[in-house]
C-alpha cells in the first residue's frame, strides 16, 4: 500500500473528519489569538474569543482575512510563530498586484509536501516513476512543492524548472520521464514543441501530468492529453494556504479533493460574506488548521467555485471542489456583461483553434471593445489564407453565442503570440490605462 494514500484520512467518515478538524481548529484559533496581534485585533473588533470556537460549526463566527489584510500586514504582521522557527519564505506570483509573502516552519513544509505526495499518488505515481518537475523553482511555490511531494513518494525526481523546452523533451526521452508537473499552458507548449521536433506521443514515456496554478478548461485538458499522450490531472493551491496540493484530482477527473485535514473550505457569497450551502457557487474561503508559520483563518481566495460531497469513484471521501474558472478579479465586465477568459478559451478549442490566444479589452468613444487574437495552426494557415475573414466572422459568432456580446476576432499567423512557461497572461485590459 502506498504511504501517501492515507485511507484513514482520505476515506474518513464525515463525522471523523469533522472531529479531527474541530480539534485542530480549536487549538489553532487559540494559538493565532495568542501569537498574531493583527488577527487578535480583528477578533476583538468582532467580539469573538477563542473560547467561542468549539468546533468547525463555529467557523462562521471568525472574521475573514483578505488579500488587502495580507498587504496591510506585510511583511511580518501575520507571522504565527517566532521567525527563528521558520525555515523558508515563498511569495505569490503577483498575478494581481503586490506580492504577498508566506513563511513556513519545518513542519509546514513537511505537511505541504505530504499534500503534494497525495496528489502524485492520486495521479498514479509510485516509486517506479520518473517525475519531471517543470514548474518554476524559486519564490513561486510550484517547483519546490511538487519536488518535495515527488521525493516523498519515492519517484526519481527531475528538478527541471520551467523553460528550455527542447531540453525538457530531450531529458524526457533520455531519462524516460513518466510524470510531468507544470502549468497547463506550459504543458500545451511542450506538446506543440514535441510536434515541431517531428516527434509523437509514442516517442516519449509520459503517462500522467499534474497541472495547475492557473485556470484551464476541459477542452484544454483534452488538447494536452492528446498532444502528450497522457492523462492530465488538475492540482490547486495558493501561496497563502501553502502552495499546490491544497486540492488534487483523482482517477475520476471530476473535480479536486481538498486536503480537508489541513484546509477547511467554505463557500461564501462574495458580496455579503454569507456562508452558502455545499453545492452552491461562490467564493472559496480556507482556514488553515495546522499551519504554524502563516496560519491564515478564513482567508478569502477570490476563486469562484462549487464544493461537492458526492460519492467519488476513487473511494476518497475528501470534499471536492470544481475547477475554479477564474478569480473574481479575473472577471472582465465588458459592456456590462461578465466575461471570464476561460469562456473564450472553451469556444476557441471547441472550434478547432490553438490554445494560443490573447484577449484585449479597451474603451473607445465610451464603448468597451473586445478583441480576441487567435493563432492559426500551421495546417489551418496554409488552408485558409483566402478564407480568413470568413473564419473570423464564424468564430466571432460562436463567441457571441457564448458571451452575449460580440468580439472582433483576429486570426494571426502561427507563432505570433508569446508562449508561456509559467502562468499564461491572456488578458490585456487597456481600460485600466485610461482610469
Ligand atoms: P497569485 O495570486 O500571484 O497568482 P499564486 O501563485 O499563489 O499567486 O496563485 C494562486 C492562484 O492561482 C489561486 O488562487 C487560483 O486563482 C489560481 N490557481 C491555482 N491552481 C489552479 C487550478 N488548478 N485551476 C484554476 N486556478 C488555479
Ligand atoms: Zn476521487
Amino acid at each position: 500500500m502506498q504511504k501517501y494514500f492515507q485511507p484513514e484520512i482520505e476515506c474518513a467518515s464525515l463525522e471523523d473528519m469533522k472531529k479531527l478538524q474541530s480539534e485542530k481548529l480549536v487549538a489553532q484559533v487559540k494559538r493565532v489569538y495568542d501569537n498574531v496581534e493583527y488577527y487578535r485585533n480583528l477578533m476583538d473588533e468582532k467580539g469573538v474569543k477563542p473560547e467561542d470556537i468549539k468546533s468547525v460549526d463555529d467557523l462562521h463566527k471568525l472574521p475573514f482575512l483578505s488579500k488587502a489584510d495580507l498587504r496591510d500586514a506585510y511583511p511580518y504582521g501575520l507571522l504565527g510563530t517566532d521567525l527563528r522557527n521558520c525555515v523558508r519564505i515563498h511569495s505569490t506570483s503577483g498575478t494581481t498586484g503586490k506580492r504577498v509573502v508566506a513563511y513556513y516552519t519545518k513542519n509546514d513544509i513537511d505537511l505541504w509536501e505530504d499534500c503534494c505526495a497525495r496528489a502524485i499518488v492520486a495521479a498514479g505515481g509510485t516509486e517506479e516513476d520518473i517525475c519531471q518537475v517543470a514548474y518554476g523553482y524559486g519564490l513561486f511555490t510550484g517547483g519546490f512543492g511538487l519536488n518535495g511531494g515527488s521525493q516523498k513518494v519515492g519517484c526519481l525526481t527531475l528538478p527541471m524548472s520551467s523553460g528550455n523546452t527542447e531540453r525538457q523533451i530531450e531529458f524526457m526521452r533520455d531519462l524516460h520521464s513518466t510524470i510531468i508537473c507544470c502549468t497547463p499552458s506550459y504543458a500545451a507548449y511542450i506538446g506543440e514543441t514535441l510536434k515541431e521536433m517531428g516527434l509523437t506521443p509514442d516517442d516519449i514515456d509520459l503517462k500522467a501530468g499534474i497541472f495547475g496554478a492557473e485556470p484551464w478548461t476541459e477542452e484544454m485538458r483534452h488538447d494536452i492529453e492528446k498532444s502528450l499522450g497522457i492523462k492530465a490531472y488538475d492540482i490547486y493551491g495558493l501561496t497563502e494556504s501553502t502552495g499546490p496540493g491544497v486540492a488534487f484530482e483523482c482517477s475520476a477527473q471530476t473535480g479536486m479533493h481538498i486536503n480537508e485535514d489541513h484546509f477547511v473550505p467554505e463557500i461564501i457569497n462574495p458580496d455579503t460574506g454569507e456562508v452558502l450551502p455545499v453545492g452552491e457557487k461562490g467564493e472559496l474561503v480556507f482556514t488553515n488548521i495546522d499551519k504554524e508559520g502563516f496560519p491564515l483563518l478564513r482567508y478569502r481566495t477570490r476563486d469562484i467555485c462549487v464544493l461537492s460531497r458526492e460519492k467519488c469513484s476513487c473511494g476518497r471521501t475528501l470534499i471536492k471542489m470544481a475547477k475554479p474558472m477564474g478569480r473574481s478579479d479575473d472577471m472582465l465586465i465588458i459592456r456590462g456583461v461578465n466575461v471570464f477568459p476561460s469562456q473564450i478559451e472553451t469556444v476557441l478549442l471547441n472550434e478547432g483553434y490553438s490554445p494560443n490566444y490573447m484577449i484585449e479589452v479597451d474603451r473607445k468613444n465610451n464603448v468597451d471593445t473586445l478583441d480576441v487574437f487567435v493563432e492559426l495552426n500551421p495546417e489551418q494557415f496554409t488552408d485558409t489564407v483566402k478564407g480568413v475573414s470568413a473564419k473570423e466572422k464564424e468564430l466571432a459568432l460562436a463567441i457571441t453565442q457564448m458571451l452575449g456580446i460580440r468580439p472582433s476576432v483576429h486570426l494571426v499567423a502561427p507563432k505570433t503570440i508569446a508562449r508561456s512557461e509559467g502562468k499564461a497572461v491572456r488578458v490585456v485590459d487597456k481600460r485600466k490605462l485610461h482610469d
